[in-house]
């Protein structure tokens, strides 16, 4: 995500903050300052930065679950509304996608018993009413994480209880149409957050409802989208109509080539067999010195990725996208077919998520 300060990292899980994070920061010091001078601000500034390391602790649950589940948690974003768990694979068996979503509200339901007892042992005679103020930290803390848990148990996708019921739908339909339900159901609990958000004057839960509902819509689209680039073969989509270079093509020749085509990247094929690839970045670098004079060998970069023509266009959009490769040869065992482009793949996908590209796959796999 775009905007967001890497602030370090747990067990290989980045940790971001989005930087409206720190208008939210800013505006809560100088309501507080306003309110009731410097400390009161300072309060509520420590207030809702604990507040923020629950909603972490609370993330951390859900990725802890993923790992364990053996999907790779790519980072944490925190956003002045809550945090994210970005993973780079959807869990697809419901029973898992119930656990890692459970074991977010399960963290806060946790840290609030922690907080509860803490609140009790220290003072004894506390009454436990529902405060949130910075002036009140430790009974604070503890309302926070029980309106935190309770709030994700809502079943509005794509908050935790949204993704329960979604996983239970799917448990007895096909993926999408749990979604889709899911979708709808959660875009439903959006409009009553923004009208009750309107009529009890809460602008927050206006700010709530509309992110809700947002997100309810993009998480569909990749929903459908994933499914089905896992249901379509690079077979499907890879360019066969391309050139490649030999080891000892000169750059100009590549230049050429380059030049009389929509081409930026080559494989080079040495013997019938992919020796390397050389990319627009490489060439241009090439230019750029005096590398110019060299051959496409001494250019060309070795470490090279391939797929096969049967792999699904997901597996290739991973590859490309998670090692920012630019090109991946495709193989029919040791023989190059063909080849595959991020620019390639997005503009097949632009295609396939259309309506009709659904008829288009139940046609070919009949
Ligand atoms: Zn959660």
């Amino acid at each position: 995500m775009r905007w967001a300060l890497r602030v370090g990292s747990i067990y290989g899980i980045a940790i971001r903050i989005h930087f409206t994070f720190l208008f939210l920061l800013a505006f809560l010091l100088s309501v507080g300052v306003l309110a009731g001078g410097w400390l009161s601000g300072l309060r509520s500034v420590l207030f809702i930065c604990l507040v923020f390391v629950c909603v972490l602790l609370h993330e951390l649950a859900h990725s802890y679950v993923s790992v364990r589940y053996g999907l790779r948690v790519r980072s944490i974003i925190l956003l002045p509304i809550g945090g994210l768990a970005l993973l780079d694979d959807l869990p697809r068996e419901p029973r898992q996608e119930i656990h890692i979503a459970l074991a977010g509200p399960a963290a806060n339901f946790v840290l609030a018993l922690w907080l509860g007892v803490l609140l009790y042992v220290l003072h004894p005679a506390t009454r436990f009413e529902p405060v949130l103020s910075g002036e009140a930290l430790l009974p604070s803390l503890f309302w926070s994480n029980l309106y935190l848990g309770l709030f994700n148990l809502i079943p509005a996708y794509p908050l935790d209880g949204g993704r329960v019921l979604r996983a239970w739908l799917a448990s007895r339909m096909d993926y999408i149409d749990a979604t889709r339900r899911a979708v709808t159901v959660g875009q439903f609990f959006s409009l009553l957050f923004m009208l009750g958000g309107l009529v009890w004057g809460r602008p927050w839960f206006v700010v709530v409802g509309l992110f809700v509902f947002w997100a309810a819509m993009a998480e569909e689209r990749v929903a459908v989208l994933q499914s089905a680039l896992e249901r379509m073969y690079l077979d499907d989509v890879m360019l066969t109509e391309f050139h490649s270079l030999a080891p000892s093509d000169s750059l100009f020749d590549a230049l050429e080539r380059a030049l009389h085509s929509l081409q930026n990247d080559f494989p080079v094929v040495d013997g019938g067999r992919v020796v390397g690839v050389l990319t627009r970045g490489g060439l241009l670098r090439a230019f750029a010195g005096q590398g110019w004079r060299n051959s496409v060998q001494a250019v060309m970069s070795s470490r090279f990725e391939t797929a096969q023509r049967g792999d699904t266009i997901n597996a290739a959009f991973k590859k490309l996208s998670s090692r920012g490769l630019s090109v991946i040869p495709v193989l029919e065992g040791e023989r190059l077919v063909g080849i595959v482009t991020m620019q390639n793949l997005l503009h097949s996908i632009t295609f396939l998520s259309r309506k009709g590209a659904a008829a288009f796959q139940s046609i070919r796999r009949d």
